[in-house]
């Protein structure tokens, strides 16, 4: 890492204003997951500090809700100019925890400053309503609240993106926050929060909370002070967050994981389908929600799609991410390399063949092979879990109506990709299909202005655009007897 501003790389967490260690004096490492070398410490909260964090933000509450949407806006706005300022320090410390090759690091840090210039005009627009009355001498008006204390719980392949989609619309709107990033990256987080505090947001209003995430996340969820839940990150995690916030009754955001289908009909323009699959399963090393996890490409193009599609797999550079060269950094750790290799082997197993890859790097540690995989059938593992890594599963189908079939068949419903030219048939396929977010002849969905979010067990409430500030909302009715 080289570090123009090193007061950037924090080593503690972010309460009431005050940088701070765990009261145990524990700490967790964080691992390179490039060079598997300890990059530092973060403290090992639990429950106690949670209670901390979540008593500042309510203490910090009723000030930052009062002040008028325009002067919120004006803080946002100088967070974001910092960000942007600190892009390529924040990138680097982002690839050194995370992984993802600096190009896409840097490209994560401007669209994680998107959502604060985005949501810091949003702010702006939280207009209530006068309904016309349905009695005489009365008047019936609809007012807009801040819902107050707000949690942020955030996985680590999206280390900043995660945290501002929440942050931005959160603040925007009025409330605090307390954040617990994921423990595979909180230097993102705490970088974040560094910049949060130049920009003069006031003690209290944005927290970060590292360390047991069960503790954490249980004080979170059951505390009853706080209002709001959002969470990303997986939908086993997801289902136990929301059980916990029932019993206080918190509204909940929750983005989940994902089974993305990637169709690519007869009459596609095929080189722009594979640019599209490339990025759509290969950004990331493959670890994200939206990435594409079954390729179905229609007979009468398969061979050649397939051909191609190989071809440009074999020539993307797996390395260190901080590499100027490197198109695919390592996988998050073990764990992940592990996942994969166990979907490969049974999906090899039941007659999947590999067409490329196949197996971890000669990089050794986390490196994984690009993988293509031809001859995939529905029940293999590989076809019905959440890949997240390098690895393309591509099947072959017939017409329209059974690949809309196969697309559905999946308890998942968060982004899919169709490519295609006839445009009744993109109308049709896109109604049909059961997903949140439909990329057409594109293969990257995301932008602060467009909702993003999933159907069944992919979540519930969308982020970013003009729907993502109204989470943070409540409403409020007056009838006024005059
Ligand atoms: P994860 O294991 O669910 O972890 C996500 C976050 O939850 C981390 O901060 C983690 O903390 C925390 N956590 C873990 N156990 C917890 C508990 N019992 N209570 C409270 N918090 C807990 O997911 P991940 O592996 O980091 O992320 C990958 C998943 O996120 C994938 O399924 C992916 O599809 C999904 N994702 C979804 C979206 C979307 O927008 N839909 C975007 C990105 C990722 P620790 O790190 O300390 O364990």
């Amino acid at each position: 890492m080289k570090l123009s501003n090193v007061s950037l790389f924090k080593r503690k967490c972010f309460i009431n204003g005050q940088w701070q260690n765990a009261v145990s004096g524990l700490k967790i490492q964080v691992i390179n997951p490039a060079t598997q070398e300890n990059l530092g410490t973060v403290p090992n909260m639990g429950a106690l500090e949670t209670q901390q964090a979540i008593q500042a933000a309510e203490r910090a509450l009723p000030k930052w809700r009062n002040m008028t949407a325009q002067e919120r806006a004006r803080k946002l706005l100088a967070w974001h100019k910092l960000i942007l300022d600190h892009q390529e320090d924040l990138a680097q410390i982002m690839t050194a925890e995370q992984g993802k090759p600096l190009f896409e690091a840097r490209g994560e840090i401007a669209f994680a400053a998107s959502y604060l210039e985005w949501f810091a005009e949003e702010g702006k627009r939280i207009y209530g309503d006068v309904i016309p009355t349905n009695q005489k001498g009365r008047r019936l008006i609809v007012t807009k609240e801040s819902i107050g204390v707000c949690a942020a719980i955030t996985p680590w392949n999206f280390p900043s993106a995660m945290i501002t989609r929440k942050a931005a619309p959160a603040l925007a709107a009025g409330c605090t926050l307390i954040i617990k990033p994921a423990s595979q990256t909180p230097f993102s987080a705490l970088a974040l929060v560094a910049l949060a505090e130049e920009a003069g947001i006031p003690a209290g209003v944005i927290n970060v909370v590292t360390g047991k995430a069960s503790e954490i996340g249980t004080e979170l969820s059951s505390n009853p002070s706080v209002r709001k839940l959002s969470f990303t990150g997986s939908t086993p995690i997801g289902i136990q967050l929301m059980r916990q916030c029932a019993d206080t009754m918190k509204k909940v955001t929750m983005e989940l994981g994902g089974n993305a289908p990637f169709i690519v009909f007869d009459d596609a323009n095929i080189d722009s389908a594979i640019e599209g699959a490339l990025i759509a399963k290969y950004r990331n090393a493959g670890q994200t929600c939206v990435c594409a996890n079954r390729f179905y490409v229609q007979e009468g193009i398969y061979d050649q799609f397939v051909e191609k599609f190989t071809k440009r797999i074999a020539e993307l550079n797996v390395g260190n991410g901080l590499d100027n060269n490197t198109d695919v950094g390592p996988m998050i750790d073990e764990k992940a390399v592990l996942n994969i290799e166990s979907l490969i082997d049974e999906a090899l197993s039941h007659g999947a063949k590999v067409r490329v890859g196949g197996k971890r790097h000669s990089l050794g540690g986390a490196f994984f092979e690009p993988t293509l995989l031809s001859d995939v059938k529905a029940e293999m593992r590989i076809a019905r879990e959440e890949i997240f890594g390098p690895v393309a599963p591509v099947f072959k189908f017939k017409t329209e109506e059974d690949v809309v079939l196969a697309a559905n068949d999946t308890e998942f419903g968060l982004a899919c990709y169709i490519y295609s030219r006839d445009v009744g048939r993109i109308w049709n396929v896109y109604e049909a299909l059961e997903y949140g977010m439909v990329g057409v002849n594109v293969g990257v969905v995301a932008t602060e202005v467009a909702p993003f979010g999933g159907i069944k067990s992919s979540g519930l409430g969308r982020e970013g655009s003009k729907y993502g500030i109204e989470d943070y909302i409540e409403i409020k009715y007056m009838c006024l007897g005059l």
